[in-house]
């Protein structure tokens, strides 16, 4: 059992967008400041005028943390896991899943790519994992 993010209208193109298995992020159309997560407003110029962008999926692994003990019924199965803050090469960080990716072999720095899991119709759920190319 998967856990489903609440969508909201503010979040419902990042979300689309990864069951498309692309990666998006906001976009302001003032100063071209790309942010995650989704806000009202740019994080840099408070503009209101803001997109969504398609990013490359690559990044490295920027902090973790190893969860060992679960705290609901869908991931009791799961621990261990990795979450990680995965800085993008286009510059904003996001939290995801790392997998396929052994806890000893993690470190900070590690070259990362997009994976993408369906969820439902609307919605996916991004991952990331070590890059092939690395
Ligand atoms: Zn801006």
């Amino acid at each position: 059992m998967r856990i489903v993010p609440a969508v909201t209208p503010l979040t419902a193109p990042f979300w689309q967008a990864a069951r498309e298995h692309r990666l998006v992020v906001q976009s302001c159309g003032a100063c071209g400041g790309l942010q995650h997560p989704p806000a009202p407003l740019c994080r840099s110029c408070h503009g209101s005028q803001l997109g969504f962008r398609q990013v490359s999926g690559q990044g490295t692994l920027y902090s973790f943390t190893v969860v060992h003990h679960s705290v609901h019924p869908a991931t009791a199965g799961e621990v261990p896991y990795v979450l990680a803050l995965v800085e993008l090469v286009e510059g904003p960080r996001l939290v995801a899943n790392l997998r396929d990716c052994a806890v000893e072999d993690l470190v900070v720095g590690l070259g990362l790519e997009a994976v993408f899991e369906d969820l439902t119709e609307e919605v996916g759920l991004v991952q990331f994992r070590p890059a092939r190319s690395s």
